[in-house]
């Protein structure tokens, strides 16, 4: 029997009693349980999706105490920020509950039959959509409530119809593991499969592909790095019958800050840009990880007050000891890479020091290695010599979650080029803040061209992330009593 083991992140100790890892049978199991649960669960009505989704923020809430304490030890994110992500994780859930409920996953088409020849004459057609089938859903390391076991893929999936089967992150089992008791307990309480969510863990990458190449699984929903993300879609392609993967990938999310707006209130920016580089020990998947700047006095001086605000932060302890020794790896290549130190310290074993470096952009634009995600407190100034070569770096970055853009207020030639630039290439284009924190809503775009997702028409946060779960079918002449379900599924 393979034995997985939790560790203290900020001792790097063991935590409890070593675990099992998933066999093959079992995951088998899981996956066939959650195929056997789907006939019932894409036909349930909006008000169950609704009922089993409330009931599961529920759940989470009441166990608030034990939960966030056992996710603090496996993570060293602090209780604060862990308390306030199960918040969140509680209102997606209650968000997704009234989705169902007010039957957006049942929203049809209706082009009634044209009388005559075609093209103009057409049957009588009726647009509607239909639950994928089991999700293989991947937990990320850094979000252990919000992207994890109960997390927004979870939500989404159920409030479309979709069983689930949860790969638990090797960062936090326990918690991955007690959440998944809790869900349990709902499903009996409310006399559901227990299929209906699965979970499965593993060291290795053994597990993640057995579960993404079974034959019941009908989609991939995966948050993690763009390197685990790529294999995973790889894996989803290649077989008999490929499957749509959703992957949430690492993104270096540029901030671009014209001079004007520095002059203005460069201090204040400083030091906001040096608490976003900074928070959670820099491990946000929206972590500002290139400044661009042009060259002007106001960028030198935003350059000084940066490495001194950067300088003050204390990152804690990272998620694991294998992205702590990561980090050290992307620091050391982007040095090799030419990038200039500004703030380069040593950390302790467990948590790093803020690191900054200064480039050109000519080098940035030549250098891919100066263009990879470093998971952690770590940012990348960049020093290009007018707007249009700012935009070939935008270029050069190719994809992003975010480009935020600081100084673009006016209509004019330049600042149109920048939002055409930071389009291209993000899902979602700030204007004022950072880009750290990401807004639960119905507009939210969580999602850019690769190499941040997989699929960049989807959003993996906000209501419309339960559009991945759903295929259009179109009834052409359907009987009166297929009509009369008004696009609940059968
Ligand atoms: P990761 O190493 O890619 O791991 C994510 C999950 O995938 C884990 O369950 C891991 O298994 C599994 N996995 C990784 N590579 C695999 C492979 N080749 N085959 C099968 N399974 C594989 O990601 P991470 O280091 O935990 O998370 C940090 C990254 O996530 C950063 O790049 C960050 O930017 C990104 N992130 C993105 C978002 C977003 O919304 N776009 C949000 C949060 C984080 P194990 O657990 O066994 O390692």
């Amino acid at each position: 029997m393979t034995t997985l083991q939790s560790i203290q992140a900020r001792t790097g100790q063991p935590l409890g009693e070593p675990l099992a890892a998933s066999t093959p049978g079992q995951i088998d199991d899981a996956a066939r349980a959650a195929a056997a649960a789907f006939a019932g669960w894409s036909a349930s009505s909006g008000s169950s999706r609704a009922a089993l989704l409330r009931a599961l923020a529920a759940a989470l809430e009441a166990e608030r105490e034990g939960l966030v304490a056992l996710a603090d030890e496996e993570t060293a994110l602090g209780p604060v920020r862990l308390s306030g992500e199960l918040d969140r994780t509680a209102f997606q859930l209650r968000r997704f509950a009234d989705i169902a409920e007010r039957g957006l996953p049942f929203a049809t088409t209706d082009d009634p039959a044209v009388a005559g020849p075609p093209p103009a004459g057409h049957p009588a057609m009726v647009r509607l959509r239909v639950p994928l089938g089991p999700v293989a859903m991947f937990s990320a390391s850094n979000f252990p409530f919000a992207f994890s076991v109960l997390g927004g893929d979870t939500a989404s999936a159920l409030a479309a119809g979709c069983p689930v089967v949860v790969k638990a992150h090797s960062g936090h089992l326990l918690l991955s593991n007690r959440v998944f008791g809790l869900v349990q307990q709902v499903l009996k309480a409310q006399q559901l499969p227990a299929g209906l969510v699965g979970l499965v863990q593993g060291g290795g990458n053994d597990v993640g592909v057995q579960l993404v190449r079974h034959p019941a699984m009908a989609a991939g929903a995966f948050t993690g790095s763009t390197r685990g993300g790529a294999a995973l879609q790889a894996e989803a392609n290649a077989r008999p019958r490929p499957i749509p993967f959703y992957g949430e990938l690492g993104s270096t999310n540029p901030v671009v800050a014209l001079p004007a707006v520095l002059a203005a209130r460069g201090a204040e920016l400083a030091s906001t840009l040096a608490g976003s580089i900074a928070l959670g020990c820099g491990q946000f998947c929206t972590s500002p990880g290139v400044i661009v700047l042009l060259n002007d006095p106001a960028s030198d001086a935003l350059v000084q007050q940066l490495t001194t605000a950067l300088a003050t932060q204390k990152p804690h302890a990272m998620l694991t000891p294998g992205m702590r020794s990561a980090f050290d790896v992307g620091v050391t290549h982007m040095l090799a890479a030419g990038a200039q130190p500004l703030l380069h310290e040593a950390g302790s074993d467990q948590a790093p020091r803020p690191f900054l470096a200064q480039v050109d952009a000519v080098d940035f634009i030549a250098r891919p290695g100066l263009r990879e995600e470093v998971f952690g407190p770590s940012s990348l100034v960049v020093r290009a010599a007018s707007v249009a070569q700012a935009l070939e770096v935008l270029q050069a970055v190719g994809g992003s979650l975010t480009v935020t853009l600081w100084g673009a207020d006016e209509d004019s030639a330049d600042n149109r080029a920048l939002v055409r630039g930071a389009t291209a290439i993000a899902g979602r284009v700030l204007f004022a803040g950072v880009p750290t924190g990401v807004a639960v809503t119905a507009a939210q775009q969580h999602g850019g061209p690769w190499p941040s997702s997989t699929q960049p028409m989807s959003t993996s946060v906000g209501d419309a992330a339960i559009e991945r779960f759903l295929r259009p079918v179109a009834l052409q002449d359907a009987p009166a009593w297929l009509l009369a379900r008004n696009g609940q599924p059968c």
